[in-house]
């Protein structure tokens, strides 16, 4: 007879459902069976992957360490008051980051939102209702033309308009009455004609608060505590890239007067622009416990592990002929080592191929495409998968070659 368990099974193993292959199906099954729990995603014919991309929000970034997880089944269980967690949390992540004052936050781009909104409102309450119409408030916010960013719209929903400079020069005459805040990408601290610390003077010498969005820029550890100590009033980090925390959460460092008026502008205060950007009690804490097991890690061991998965995957792409491949650390973003691969005769088209040729394979592995080039980053990477991805890649490289 037909058991309802027995026909859920037949129908997962169905090759078609969701694009999944028989294979991947047992192989998915086994893992989730092994743990002895649902496979909530063959049931919902969501396949999974090995990440061999990095902390990108479109593959959920990164996996949370158990004791996260231990801490977020332990909030989940009782009531606290979500101001008192907030104080407390907060407290405690700005002692770690040695900053006057820090929050968790919805993710970096809310951190983004929030300490904006804190500029301008400051503690009126009435400001925080009215936002984003900025009647009686500072309407314009500083940026450098090199360091327009694809985030800049969590700062725009304050209502806000972006005022571009070049030289320093400009940035003085570009102070007025308006101007609420001075933004900075740090990621793009090199491309600009002012760099951080100088542009965290600036804000000094003419009393505007600087903000610098370092989210993807840790590891090194010591930046954490390296912007806001030159001078940045407020600093925001994503909590689920590096870090491991929670994919939606992060941080807002800086200056306690800052964070108490972004606070404001945050649940559970209700009529804000920031209602939408809840932290709950479980994020909360699962940001505090990755955060501090990041600190407490030995990133220069982590960092050779990192780089031997990048020299398997390295050597292993170059004994295809014709494919070259180098190993790299981006200087600020995503400061951990990479491959990059290229062949003769790579062109956007076929590196595109051979991304979704890996990520359609068997296992499915997410890499990414920079123009000629495949890039292979190895830090999202679980133990072992580095020997999988220099297999898989170079079975799709062959084929090019
Ligand atoms: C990833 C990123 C963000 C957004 O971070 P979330 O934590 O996903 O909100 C903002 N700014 C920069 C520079 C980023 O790299």
């Amino acid at each position: 007879m037909w058991s309802r368990r027995h026909f859920l099974e037949t129908i997962s193993a169905l090759p078609l459902v969701g694009g999944f292959t028989a294979a991947s199906t047992a192989r998915a099954a086994t893992a989730a069976g092994r743990k002895g729990g649902r496979d909530y995603f063959a049931e919902l014919g969501v396949r999974p992957f090995i990440n061999a991309a990095g902390t990108y929000t479109a593959m959920t970034a990164s996996l949370m360490p158990p004791e996260v997880m231990a801490a977020i089944n332990y909030a989940s269980t009782q009531y606290v008051m979500l101001d008192e967690l907030h104080d407390r949390v907060g407290q405690r992540i700005a002692t770690l980051l040695r900053s006057e004052a820090a929050m968790v936050t919805a993710g970096a781009a809310s951190a983004l939102t929030l300490g904006t909104a804190g500029v301008l409102t400051g503690t009126d309450r009435q400001k925080t209702v009215d936002l984003p119409d900025l009647s009686g408030m500072k309407s314009e916010v500083i940026i450098q033309k090199s360091h327009r960013f694809g985030y800049e719209h969590a700062v725009r929903n304050c209502g806000v308009r972006l005022v571009e400079v070049e030289t320093r020069d400009d940035l003085e005459r570009a102070i007025g009455e308006k101007t609420a805040m001075m933004l900075f990408y740090n990621n793009n601290n090199r491309v600009g004609r002012i760099q951080d610390e100088e542009f965290a003077q600036l804000g000094k010498k003419h009393a505007i608060p600087t903000f610098n969005d370092a989210a993807a820029d840790v590891p090194p550890v010591d930046n954490f505590w390296k912007y806001t100590g030159m001078g940045f009033d407020l600093v925001a980090f994503s909590g689920g890239k590096g870090i491991r925390g929670p994919q939606s959460a992060g941080l807002l460092l800086g200056r306690k007067g800052l964070i108490e008026a972004a606070r404001l502008n945050a649940p559970p205060n209700g009529n804000t622009v920031g209602r939408g950007m809840k932290v709950n009690k479980e994020e909360m804490l699962g940001m505090l416990v990755a955060l501090e097991l990041f600190l407490a890690k030995d990133h220069a061991r982590e960092n050779r592990e990192f780089e031997r998965r990048a020299e398997v995957i390295r050597s292993s792409a170059t004994a295809v002929s014709g494919v070259n491949a180098e190993v790299f650390v981006p200087e600020i973003a995503n400061h951990v080592p990479h491959v990059r691969i290229s062949w003769d005769g790579a062109d956007e088209a076929t590196a595109a191929a051979a991304v979704i040729a890996m990520r359609d394979g068997e296992p499915s592995i997410a890499i990414r495409s920079e123009g000629n080039a495949l890039v292979v980053g190895v830090w999202m990477m679980q133990p072992g998968e580095e020997k999988i991805v220099a297999r898989r890649l170079r079975q799709v490289l062959e084929k090019k070659g």
